[in-house]
């Protein structure tokens, strides 16, 4: 038996027996806390997938049509996490991920022996660590597992999910994981998932842009944005970004999916990770200043909306 790093024989069988038990189980106790706009969906489907949920939110209301569909209301993470095998968390930042699990009533006071929480909101790569290890000394196994594929993908299950911790422990909780996401990758121990995902979002953020710019480039030299986004799917410029968001910029509807406040987030913790790898970021620095700029007026909308930045006059 190959043993990792604070693990023990016995909490190793322990994850084994656990393993064997939660797969007989089809119907497992899980707390879910973060209701926005990715975890009503995402909770919905642990719910009608038969799990017994009790679902948790700062601002109340958000509860309400989980409820109707069996969830449970929670009054507080302590009490979400009261018996649940799993917690699993969906929240904006790393502030709201610290104070919901380590606060007062938080996560950590009804957490029962054996339960794992799997942090899916997108967090910085250190805080991310610093959660797994502070979890760990209490004895909870931490699985950092944010996602990609946003609300259309949080509603129809096909999140991409970028794991990081023990592999074991995914194991144990690859089928709620498979109820909200249908690619897993393991990326390695805690904190890797996150990194993961930092890298995705500074290249999806930087595609994002230069696709803002470019439609706005062609509007001034007289191609409509729409006729532009036609073409351009149809040739080397083609991306996953151009056909989600193109369609928006070019409508200039800038409905939330994914606010852009949470994408200039997502820059901050990709440059900070760029220091601690000692990696210089120059095309992440402008992206993120561009973002930033954007960030007064437009923080609540759609990410889409930077392209309001870019239609300005030079
Ligand atoms: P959202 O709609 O803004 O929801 C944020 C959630 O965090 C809300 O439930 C909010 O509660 C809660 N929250 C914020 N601060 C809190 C605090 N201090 N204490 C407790 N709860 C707090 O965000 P979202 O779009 O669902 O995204 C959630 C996470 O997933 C973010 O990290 C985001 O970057 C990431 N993500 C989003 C997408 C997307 O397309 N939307 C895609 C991939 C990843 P209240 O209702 O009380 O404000």
């Amino acid at each position: 038996m190959i043993l990792h790093r604070g693990e023990t024989a016995g909490n190793m069988l322990g994850g084994v027996t656990r393993v064997l038990k939660w797969r007989r189980e089809k119907r497992m106790r899980l707390g879910f806390l973060g209701l926005g706009a990715m975890g009503v969906p995402m909770a919905k489907n642990l719910t009608e997938a038969g799990h017994d949920l009790a679902v948790w939110n700062r601002t109340g209301g958000r509860e309400e049509a989980l409820v109707e569909a069996g969830a449970r209301r929670a009054w507080s993470p302590a009490d979400a996490a009261r018996d649940a095998r799993t917690v699993v968390l969906m929240l904006a930042d790393a502030g709201a991920v610290r104070e919901v699990l380590f606060g007062n009533g938080g996560v950590v006071e009804g957490l029962s022996e054996g339960a794992v929480v799997i942090d899916m909101s997108t967090i910085g790569a250190a805080d991310s660590a610093a959660n797994a290890g502070a979890l760990r000394e209490l004895g909870y196994p931490m699985l950092d597992a944010p996602v990609s594929g946003s609300v259309p993908g949080a509603e129809a299950g096909t999140l991409a999910i970028m794991v990081g911790g023990e592999e074991g422990v995914l194991k144990e909780c690859r089928s709620v994981l498979e109820v909200m996401g249908d690619r897993i990758f393991y990326l390695g121990p805690s904190g890797s998932g996150t990194r993961m995902k930092l890298v995705l979002n500074l290249i999806a953020a930087a595609n994002l842009a230069i696709l803002a710019e470019g439609l706005a480039l062609g509007e001034a030299a007289g191609i409509p944005a729409e006729r532009a986004v036609e073409v351009l799917m149809a040739g080397a410029a083609a991306s996953k970004m151009c056909e989600i968001k193109g369609p928006k910029i070019a409508a200039g509807l800038h409905d939330p999916q994914f606010k852009l406040l949470h994408m200039v987030k997502d820059l901050y913790y990709a440059l900070a990770l760029g220091r601690e790898a000692e990696k210089g970021l120059p095309i992440a620095g402008l992206v993120s200043q561009i973002y930033t700029a954007a960030l007064h007026e437009h923080g609540e909308k759609d990410i889409s909306a930077v392209s309001e930045v870019r239609q300005r006059p030079a």
